[in-house]
């Protein structure tokens, strides 16, 4: 057994970020930048009016005076107007600024009568005027290699005039769930039968990180369908096995991985819950080769494609991740191996879920020799644990929004301030 930290750069070292690619900024959302991007127009481009109103000349004018609107400027089109003291022009929200003006009078601020206005304020200079570059400078760094793009970030660009960007790669993910006992939600439960969900949670998961789910498969404690299954989801940059990974009798996934020439780098760690978690690789001699049908059926009712593996470029090297069967164990080895795992390969920088201090409102301790994820309810500051702290419930797991890592022999009062991982 190793330490989850081990683990952890293990898994970092041996995965590589993928080649990058261009994709038009409307596919963009929540993959990483590839290189650095800079403005190439200042934020604004030019002076212009942040309201509807009247441009002026500040020190022309006072509250009853009256001044003559000698022309109209509408946005989008720069008429070059020029204006004199005493005059004003009318003006509307992002229009470009006429020379000599230095204030724009809202026009809740005036009475217009005709070809004049009545100012009915007090007017200073710079008032309402959106200043050229104050908000970017031309040049200034917008995007930073392996930041993601965030709906802003997509903005951003677009305010630019960039259409496309270079982005890390795409993680294409195979997800296999092994397991007798297993039925697919919707079909009919025998007794001693439960639902399988490890897939729906994974896939949800995957999703999150952005990696695309290529195939999803479920496959019994049968050696030779494991095989099959597990050469079609090595087609994929990562294939995540669910279950098997323990070490009874029907945890076959290791000896499969291993008599189909995988390396297997890791298995068991020092985390609670998933401390049967695997890692491994498996090199592809060539891709889809001796006539495997991709993505094909297992013989299983339970099998689901989702696209045809063919369509997919060939990685050669596919990652594996055995997560164990329980639910929160494979939820909790997923959010700390699987996912900084695909950051990388999609070219991120930071690979850590998001962490925020909270107040703990009940004194825990670890006495066990492996780090413990608690899971509780990050809400107002505080973190609670919620539900019953074992790796089958589910329930429980579906009620909290944080984890909470004890470390070993760690003890935590209540009121203390902690580090919680948010993942919702
Ligand atoms: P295993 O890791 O295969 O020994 O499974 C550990 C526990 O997780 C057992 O109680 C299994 O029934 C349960 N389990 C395994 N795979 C799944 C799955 N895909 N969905 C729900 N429960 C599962
Ligand atoms: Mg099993």
């Amino acid at each position: 057994m190793i330490s989850e930290e081990e683990a952890r750069k293990k898994i970092l070292e041996t995965v590589r970020s993928l080649p990058s690619r261009r994709l038009s900024i409307s596919r963009a959302l929540d993959c990483f930048a590839a290189e650095d991007y800079f403005a190439r127009l200042p934020q604004p481009a030019f002076d212009n009016s942040a309201m509807d109103g009247y441009a002026v000349v500040a020190n022309s004018c006072a509250r009853g005076k009256r001044l003559r609107v000698t022309a109209e400027q509408p946005a989008g089109r720069d008429k070059q107007l020029r204006i004199s003291p005493g005059e004003a022009i009318r003006i509307f929200t992002g229009a470009p600024m006429p020379q000599g003006a230095d204030a724009i009078v809202m026009q809740e601020d005036v009475t217009r009568g005709g070809d004049e206005i009545v100012i009915n304020t007090d007017v200073k200079g710079g008032e309402f005027i959106r200043r050229r570059a104050c908000d970017l400078s031309e040049g200034q760094r917008i995007l930073a290699k392996g930041e993601r793009l965030r709906a802003a970030t997509i903005a951003l660009l677009a305010s630019q005039g960039i259409d496309d960007v270079t982005v890390g790669g795409e993680v294409n993910a195979a997800i296999l769930s092994t397991g007798d006992e297993l039925v697919k939600p919707g079909e009919k439960l025998d007794p001693g039968q439960i639902y399988e969900s490890n897939s729906a949670l994974l896939r949800a998961l995957l999703h999150r990180c952005g990696a695309a789910v290529n195939l999803v498969e479920h496959c019994r404690d049968e050696r030779g369908s494991l095989s099959k299954a597990i050469k079609r989801g090595m087609k994929n940059h990562i294939l995540i096995i669910s279950g098997g990974v323990s070490v009874g009798e029907h945890d076959l996934v290791k000896d499969a991985l291993r008599e189909l020439g995988a390396e297997v780098d890791i298995w068991r760690v020092a985390i609670k819950p998933g401390k049967p978690f695997l890692f491994g690789s498996l090199l592809a001699k060539s891709p889809y080769s001796a006539g495997e049908t991709p993505a094909g059926p297992t013989g299983s009712p339970q099998d689901e494609s989702i696209q045809s593996a063919d369509k997919l470029p060939a990685p050669r090297t596919c990652f594996i991740f055995g997560l164990p069967g329980n639910p929160v164990s494979a939820f909790v080895t997923f959010l700390q191996f699987v996912r900084p795992a695909i950051l990388k390969m999609m070219g991120a920088i930071n690979l850590d879920l998001p962490q925020l201090p909270a107040r703990l409102t009940v004194d825990l301790t670890n006495q066990g020799d492996r780090a413990h994820y608690i899971r509780g309810k990050l809400e107002h500051g505080k973190f609670s644990p919620v539900g019953r702290q074992e790796s089958h419930a589910l329930f429980g797991l579906s009620q909290s929004n944080a984890l909470l890592r004890l470390g070993l022999g760690q003890s935590l009062r209540a009121g203390e301030i902690v580090d919680v991982q948010i993942w919702d």
